[in-house]
C-alpha cells in the first residue's frame, strides 16, 4: 500500500529539489501517494496568507510531510511560515544529523546529531520594550518542555543505535532556567541507563564540535543553543546543500532541508538536492522503511566517494537532474 504524504514544493529552488527527491524515493521502491499543497510567496499573493489553513490541516491529517523551503514575505505582518507550522502542530523536536559525506570536506569526519527544543526558550516570542531604550526578552523554560525533549533525545538515540546523549546547557550562569532544563534531562537519563550520559556547557560544546565532534553523540539542547550549534554543524560538513532536518511532534512530523529558497540560483537547474534527499531518508526511517533509507544513504555515500558527479555548490558541474539521475541509477544498481 502506498503511503499518503503531504508534499509542499515551496519557493525558489524548492520545486527543483522536491522533484528530485520524489524520483529518489521512487527509485528506492517506496510507493507514495504525494498529496501536493502549496505554501509560500506565490500563495500569499493569491490568498493573502503564505500558509493557508488547508495546508496545515493536510499535514495534520497525513501526519507526515516533506517540505521544500518556504519564504515568508517581508512586511504585511506575515508570521514566519516555518514558525507557524512548528507551533500550530507542536513540532517540538528539531532533529539535525550532522554527518560528513566522503570527499566533501576532508578536514572533518563528523557523525553526530543535534536535537533542539523547538517551541520554548528565547524563541517563545516574549519580548517587550519595558522603557524607552530598555528591551527585555523572556526565556521560557518549562518542566514539561524540557522533559519531553530529553525523552525524545534518549528514545531517538536508542532507536538509531547511538550510545551517548550529551545535555548541552549554561546552567552555571542561568541557574534557574537552564538549571530546570538540566534537572529534567538528568531525571529522564535515569530511565535510560543503557545510554551513556554527557553534560556540557554550550561554549565548551561549540569548541568540542570543532575539535572532536563525535565525542558528543546526540546533543540535546534548548532552542537558541540548538539553532547556533546546528549551523556550526552544517559548516563542519560542507554547507547548506547537504544538511537534512526534521521537525517532529507527537502528532505530526515535517521533514525539510536546513537551507532556504536560495533565490540566487532558483530555476537554473543546479541546486543540490542532497539535503532534501537526506531529509527524505530520515522520513523513510521514521515510517519504518529502514531498507529503503539505507539504500539511499549507501548510494549517496558511493556517489560522493566516487566524486565524479557533484553539483556546483560543491565544486562540480552536474545539474540537479544529472545528479538525481546518477543517484537513482546507483540506488537501482543490483548489488
Ligand atoms: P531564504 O530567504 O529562503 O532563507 P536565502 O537567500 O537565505 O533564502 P539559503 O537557501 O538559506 O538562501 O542559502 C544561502 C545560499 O546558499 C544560497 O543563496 C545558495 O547560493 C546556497 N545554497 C543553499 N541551498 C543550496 C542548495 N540546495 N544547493 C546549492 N546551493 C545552495
Ligand atoms: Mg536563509
Amino acid at each position: 500500500m502506498a503511503y499518503r504524504i503531504t508534499l509542499i514544493p515551496g519557493d525558489g529552488i524548492g520545486p527543483e529539489v522536491v522533484t528530485a527527491t520524489q524520483d529518489v524515493v521512487s527509485a528506492a521502491g517506496v510507493a507514495v501517494d504525494w498529496e501536493i499543497h502549496h505554501a509560500g510567496i506565490e500563495v500569499a499573493k493569491l490568498t493573502g496568507s503564505p500558509l493557508p489553513l488547508p495546508v496545515i490541516d493536510a499535514v495534520r491529517k497525513n501526519r507526515i510531510a516533506l517540505k521544500g523551503p518556504v519564504t515568508t514575505p517581508i512586511g504585511g505582518g506575515f508570521r514566519s511560515v516555518n514558525v507557524t507550522l512548528r507551533q500550530t502542530l507542536d513540532l517540538y523536536a528539531n532533529v539535525r544529523p550532522i554527518r560528513s559525506l566522503p570527499g566533501v570536506d576532508p578536514r572533518f569526519d563528523v557523525d553526530m546529531v543535534i536535537v533542539r527544543e523547538n517551541t520554548e526558550g528565547l524563541y517563545a516570542g516574549l519580548e517587550l520594550m519595558i522603557l524607552p531604550g530598555v528591551a527585555q526578552s523572556i526565556k521560557l523554560t518549562t518542566e514539561r518542555g524540557s522533559t519531553r525533549i530529553a525523552e525524545f533525545a534518549f528514545r531517538y538515540a536508542k532507536k538509531h543505535g547511538r550510545s551517548k546523549v550529551t545535555i548541552v546547557h549554561k546552567a552555571n550562569i542561568m541557574k534557574i532556567s537552564d538549571g530546570l532544563a538540566l534537572d529534567c534531562a538528568r531525571r529522564v537519563a535515569v530511565g535510560h541507563p543503557e545510554i551513556q550520559l554527557g553534560e556540557m556547557i554550550v561554549d565548551a560544546a561549540a569548541m568540542t564540535m570543532v575539535r572532536d565532534p563525535n565525542r558528543l553523540g546526540v546533543i540535546v539542547t534548548e532552542n537558541l543553543y540548538g539553532d547556533i550549534l546546528s549551523d556550526l554543524g552544517a559548516g563542519l560538513v560542507g554547507g547548506l546543500g547537504i544538511v537534512p532536518g526534521a521537525n517532529i511532534g507527537d502528532d505530526a512530523a515535517v521533514f525539510e532541508a536546513v537551507h532556504g529558497s536560495a533565490p540566487d540560483i532558483a530555476g537554473k537547474g543546479y541546486a543540490n538536492p542532497t539535503a532534501l534527499v537526506q531529509s527524505a531518508v530520515m522520513m523513510l526511517r521514521h515510517l519504518g522503511e529502514h531498507d529503503a533509507g539505507d539504500r539511499i544513504e549507501r548510494a549517496l555515500t558511493t556517489l560522493y566517494r566516487a566524486g565524479q558527479v557533484r553539483t556546483r555548490d560543491l565544486g562540480g558541474a552536474a545539474s540537479t537532474s544529472d545528479f538525481t539521475r546518477a543517484l537513482c541509477a546507483e540506488i537501482e544498481r543490483p548489488r
